[in-house]
């Protein structure tokens, strides 16, 4: 994942490192060092797809032989601190997230001030560094970005994940696609596609989610019938997300017009362009809500596609912060 940062927030980054005694990494956008004797992270927040570079998360890898930090604790300790907005715990993993200060004087001062607070926080709790994955306190552990998530790992983690981001590599290079198997999956994907555009219409709803829907079922489809998803399985995917939509739209009119005029479904099915032609159906309305369901699939597949195509790029690579 791209997360270079640039411009007046590379300046702002870098003079927070500066303030902190820390440094920071341009091309993963994380700035990170020793502080208080604790191996620290300090990177922009995120939630979804947008990075809110003025609200920072702390994360140290850290375990205790003493009790581990309760909810209680947490709470407690965000209730002392004006600017933390949450303090966890998960497993050796500790993290803290800073309120959103946009004052960069304020933010620098602020960091610097919730590091010393943590950091000696710890200390007392009798905390020690250690490797984010095995929890070893023995080894040094050095700042990773693994499969698109920042850890702190010892040598032997870092040594194993790199042998496993290369076996997955060479696995993935490897693994044939079943393209056979990618339609089928894609096809059963679209037909819960087609259940939803149906059911939904038939609710009296144009709903975004019937697309979303559509999309979500026919890539996934076609990934776990297909071992995995290609570009090649994008676009017939996508092919076959348009026919769908298409079709289910149609036999949605369909059931319509069976109902209204008493014939059977397929008949009704069949007589959908002869009713256009004649303007029993209006044109306007018939097209129009087709358009509509188009652009709910286009809603709905892009930011799917995108996704995919994100994390199939950082799933399994690792790389060294500092
Ligand atoms: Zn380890």
């Amino acid at each position: 994942m791209n997360k270079r940062i640039t411009g007046k927030t590379l300046d702002c980054y870098r003079q927070l490192a500066g303030a902190a005694g820390l440094r920071l990494n341009e091309e993963e956008g994380v700035i990170y060092g020793t502080f208080g004797g604790y191996q620290v992270l300090i990177h922009p927040s995120v939630a979804g797809s947008r990075v809110y570079y003025n609200i920072l998360t702390v994360q140290i890898s850290a375990k205790t032989q003493g009790p581990a930090l309760s909810k209680q604790d947490c709470k407690l300790y965000k209730k002392e601190h004006q600017n933390v907005s949450s303090l966890a715990q998960n497993h050796n993993l500790i993290t803290l997230i800073l309120k959103n200060i946009t004052n960069q004087e304020k933010l620098r001062a602020v960091l610097t001030e919730e590091l010393q607070n943590l950091t000696s926080y710890l200390r007392l709790k009798g905390y020690e560094n250690c490797c984010q994955i095995c929890g070893t306190t023995e080894a040094e552990t050095s700042p990773c970005m693994m499969s698109g998530v920042y850890t702190q790992l010892c040598p032997d983690c870092f040594q194993n994940a790199s042998q496993n981001a290369m076996i997955a590599q060479q696995e993935s290079q490897t693994t044939g696609e079943n393209v056979i198997g990618g339609i089928v999956g894609a096809l059963l994907g679209t037909l819960i596609g087609v259940v939803c555009i149906i059911v939904l219409s038939q609710l009296g709803y144009v709903a975004a989610l019937s697309g979303v829907v559509m999309a979500v079922c026919t890539l996934k489809g076609y990934e776990m019938l297909g071992k995995k998803l290609s570009t090649k399985g994008i676009i017939i995917s996508c092919i076959l997300m348009v026919v769908m939509t298409y079709v289910g739209d149609r036999l949605d009119w369909a059931i319509v017009v069976s109902r209204e005029l008493g014939v059977d479904f397929a008949t009704s099915y069949q007589a959908i362009p002869l009713l256009l032609q004649e303007q029993i159906i209006s044109g306007a309305t018939y097209w129009g809500n087709l358009v509509i369901v188009y652009l709910f699939l286009l809603l709905g597949a892009v930011p799917t596609i995108i996704n995919t195509l994100k994390n199939k790029k950082i799933q399994g690579t690792i790389t060294r912060i500092g």
